[in-house]
């Protein structure tokens, strides 16, 4: 799957989520972009996430605060990796594949960038793939 396959994916996800926000009177979504994805997804950009904060605090009530946090877009997804191996995220319960089933592809950009951090942070990523390149 390429970066177009999944073209202005987060407005939708965001708009959504920001639904679910006011209805049940959250303060704050979570969303998990990094760096690594500002060349492929304009929507993972710093940018993109401010003008969607704009938007939140339009186009809920005036009593509805919801801030947007993306905590990692800052970071690389090795850096990402780093950090979650050091708390012992239980990256058997995790997934990335933009395939909807397991196992995952290992080929898309999302595996791409998982099986590449764990790689670079010298450990093994215990989900299975389809394919795994040697290297991983
Ligand atoms: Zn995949």
């Amino acid at each position: 799957m390429r970066a177009q396959d999944v073209a202005f994916r987060n407005p939708n996800l965001l708009s959504m989520a920001s639904s679910y926000a006011e209805a049940t009177e959250s303060k704050a979504l979570f969303i998990g972009a990094h760096s690594e994805d500002f060349s492929g997804y304009p929507d993972c950009r710093p940018a993109f996430f401010d003008a969607f904060q704009n938007v939140i605090d339009v186009g809920t009530k005036p009593e509805t605060e919801i801030e947007l946090k993306s905590l990692f877009v800052e970071w690389s997804k090795t850096e990402i990796a780093e950090r979650e191996l050091e708390l012992g995220v239980p990256y058997e319960s995790t997934w990335s594949c933009y395939r909807g089933e397991e196992p995952a592809c290992g080929a898309c950009d999302a595996c791409a960038f998982r099986l590449e951090a764990f790689r670079n942070a010298e450990s093994r990523d215990p989900i299975a793939y389809v394919e795994r390149p040697e290297f991983s």
